[in-house]
């Protein structure tokens, strides 16, 4: 397995990616993506929703969950299992990112920009989040840009941010694993500390259960991939690596664009970690 190109990483409709997941798909396969993973946050929509569906690429069921014990802490989940403990949690905190939406359309209307919950709600076939408000905001006019909206009235801190109900990491590593699922620290550049807080911190996460780093992120871009690489390689993780696709010309990756010397044997690793395997109806093919 030469020619092999990774994208463990990106967003659907199924969250707040703006095409379809049949539509990532393609984009996917026509920037040469031979392993696809839809990571969406909080939902399997996406993936559920092509099973049974043959497809030109292999496509790797994931999940993106956001933690409250650090600001930028996000945990993806790998697995082909299907109707576990995590998609089962996965559901409630779908759920409850309806409630903290509509927390959000309440500030902003308080603060003179009224907007139609159930329309923003209807926008995410899975789960809800701040672009899908920002989106509406640019709609009417309050705001020039989705950049502009987290800067200004949604981002962390702003004026119409709820945190919203958020797992621990203490929490999310056992549901994962005793759910079948590979943990993966998701874009370690996010969480802004120094190669010596996060050694401490990867040491602490292994202990719970921590499969993998993700270091071919477009976060990891300027500060180099080297270091990460090695430290994560040393202490024993599998490496992984996407894009963060949502859309074209936002503030994160085109799909296909994360391309690294070790992404053939990275792979394998991946899907040797012995969960990753079984039940799962889609048999792509190969190209
Ligand atoms: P949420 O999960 O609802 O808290 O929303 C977080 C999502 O908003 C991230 O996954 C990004 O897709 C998007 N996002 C975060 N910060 C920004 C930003 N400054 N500009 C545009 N999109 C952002
Ligand atoms: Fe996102
Ligand atoms: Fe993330
Ligand atoms: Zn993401």
């Amino acid at each position: 397995m030469t020619d092999i190109r990774l994208d463990l990483h990106c967003h659907t409709t199924a969250s707040d990616g703006v095409y379809s997941p049949l539509e990532v798909v393609e984009k996917a396969v026509q920037a040469g993506v031979t392993h696809l993973a839809i990571t969406d946050h909080d939902s399997f929509a996406g993936s559920d929703s092509l099973r049974g569906i043959p497809l030109p690429l292999t496509l790797l069921p994931g999940v993106e969950l956001s933690l409250r014990d650090m600001h930028g802490l996000h945990l993806l989940g790998y697995g082909y299992t299907a109707d576990t403990p995590l998609h089962r949690t996965v559901a409630e905190l779908a759920d409850k990112r309806r409630d903290r939406a509509k927390a959000m359309v309440d500030k902003l209307c308080a603060l003179g920009m009224p907007l139609d919950y159930e329309e923003i709600a209807a926008q995410a076939q899975g789960s809800v989040g701040r672009p899908h408000i920002a989106r509406a905001m640019v709609q009417r006019g309050y705001v020039p840009s989705v950049e502009k909206a987290f800067k200004k009235w949604i981002g962390n801190g702003r004026p119409a941010y709820c945190a919203g109900y958020q797992l621990s990491m203490a929490q999310a590593l056992p549901l994962m694993r005793e759910s079948g699922f590979v943990p993966v620290l998701a874009h370690p550049a996010e969480l802004g500390v120094s190669d010596q807080a996060l050694r401490a911190l990867l040491e602490v996460w292994r202990e719970r259960g921590l499969m993998g780093v993700e270091v071919y992120h477009p976060s990891q871009l300027r500060h180099g991939f080297a270091r990460l690489d090695a430290l994560a390689r040393s202490m024993g993780f599998l490496v992984t690596g996407g894009s963060d696709f949502h859309v074209e010309g936002d503030n994160h990756g085109a799909l296909g664009a994360m391309v690294w010397r070790s992404a053939a044997e990275d792979w394998e690793a991946l899907a040797r970690s012995s969960p990753l395997s079984f039940d799962y109806p889609t048999r792509a093919h190969s190209r």
